[in-house]
């Protein structure tokens, strides 16, 4: 509690020094410590920008002894291209007009090195509120921006890194479909070619032609995914809303991997009964729930998935569980960045945008995914959705 009985008040009238001498006092201890000020340079310049108090700060910090410079105009402190925009005099204008003026910009020394500068310029004015000139401090903070300047380039250097190791993992996930597309177009060619009066196995042009759309689908989903992070990049993304039910939106993604569960060894639990109904983009929904399926079965091969869908407290509840490989602990917080891949590429395919992609679609919708996950015993992913444009 503060105790108001001892807070300084003002100095009785009767107090023992005179007016006029307190304030010379006043005027002494202000002019010393502007004196004893060395990492910044405080100066005062006349109505028409002329220096006219120089402070040792300034002589440090510009390197004008206070006899080279009080008189001149505080243009040549400026680089000639600011200069040449009249970027001084509009500093003053500036000043003048609203009280004030900020900026962080190059400036230059008296022996001609420039420095990273954070200038504040006030309009000074008297008793009557006459303009008489301004103050100037200026500050050098060239350390603090080579500093971001560095910090800037590590973050460059690290968006290269990501951007070369994504163009190598999309290259090969690209590839990897077109070998067997190849493989199986040559071979019906061939068929055609030696086939005796050109009488082919419907059968094998058809398990041929299986495996070549198949190949196509991957490669087509590969290229969708990026044209959405490039859609999503520019912001471009644009959610159609339409009355849904997600039910047996999510009955018929899950009826389409049914096969692939079977070939992976996953048994598929699903408990969507009750109609899910809200507004949505039914196709970007889609997108989310493929992507954690597909994701369940590639990294839960050969154990169950349970995938549940429910509405509780006006929200679209959507759980998908695996007991696969799990994720680290130390992925987890990155799990739904963009090119995030928290496994080798030599064990699974994959371009690190799905869960991305699920991420900005849900948000898109106004909901959140979050996941939960123990290395070795499964990951859940759990969606939640308002049932309308909150
Ligand atoms: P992709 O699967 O193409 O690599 P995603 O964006 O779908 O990309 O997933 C990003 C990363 O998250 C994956 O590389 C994987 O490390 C991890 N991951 C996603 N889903 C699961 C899951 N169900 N179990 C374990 N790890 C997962």
């Amino acid at each position: 509690m503060e105790d108001t009985k001892s807070c300084p008040g003002p100095p009785p009238d009767n107090a023992a020094s005179a007016p006029g001498e307190s304030k010379q006092d006043a005027a002494d201890q202000l002019r010393l410590l502007i004196e004893s000020v060395t990492d910044h340079a405080i100066l005062t310049l006349d109505l028409h920008g002329h220096v006219a108090s120089w402070n040792p700060g300034a002589e440090r910090i510009k390197g004008y002894r206070a006899d080279e410079i009080v008189g001149q105009h505080f243009s040549r402190f400026y680089p000639p291209e600011a200069v040449a925009v009249n970027k001084p005099q509009r500093g003053l204008d500036v000043a003048t007009r609203e009280g004030r003026f900020e900026e962080d910009g190059w400036r230059v020394r008296k022996d001609g090195s420039r420095f990273w500068a954070n200038v504040v310029i006030t309009a000074l004015h008297d008793e009557t509120g006459q303009l008489r000139g301004f103050g100037k401090v200026t500050r050098d903070f060239t350390a603090r921006y080579q500093a971001q300047e560095r910090r800037e380039m590590d973050r460059l250097r690290e968006a290269l890194r990501i951007r070369d190791d994504f163009l190598s993992v999309a290259s090969h996930e690209l590839r990897t479909p077109l070998t067997p597309l190849q493989l199986k177009l040559t071979a019906m060619r061939r068929a055609l070619d030696q086939a005796p009066n050109g009488t082919v196995s419907g059968e094998r042009i058809s398990r041929d032609l299986d495996v070549a759309v198949r190949q196509v689908r991957k490669l087509v989903e590969l290229v969708d995914d990026l044209l959405d992070v490039s859609r999503i990049t520019v912001g471009q993304m644009t959610l159609e809303r339409a009355p849904t039910d997600l039910a047996p939106l999510l009955r018929e993604v899950v009826a389409r991997y049914l096969p692939q569960a079977a070939q992976v060894g996953c048994s598929v639990r699903l408990e969507a009964s009750a109609p899910v109904c809200g507004e949505w983009d039914a196709r970007r929904i889609e997108q989310v729930m493929t992507n954690l399926i597909s994701n369940a079965l590639k990294y839960g091969a050969g154990k169950p998935v349970d995938i549940h869908l429910h509405t509780e407290a006006g929200l679209a509840q959507l759980t998908v569980r695996d007991e696969g490989i799990g994720i680290a602990p130390d992925a987890l917080p990155h799990i739904f960045d963009r090119f995030m891949r928290a496994v080798s590429g030599r064990n699974y395919g994959g371009l690190g945008l799905g869960l991305y992609i699920a991420h900005q679609v849900v948000t898109a919708h106004g909901g959140d995914i979050q996941v939960r996950s123990e290395p070795g015993h499964g990951s859940t992913f759990s969606v939640r959705l308002p049932l309308a444009p909150t």
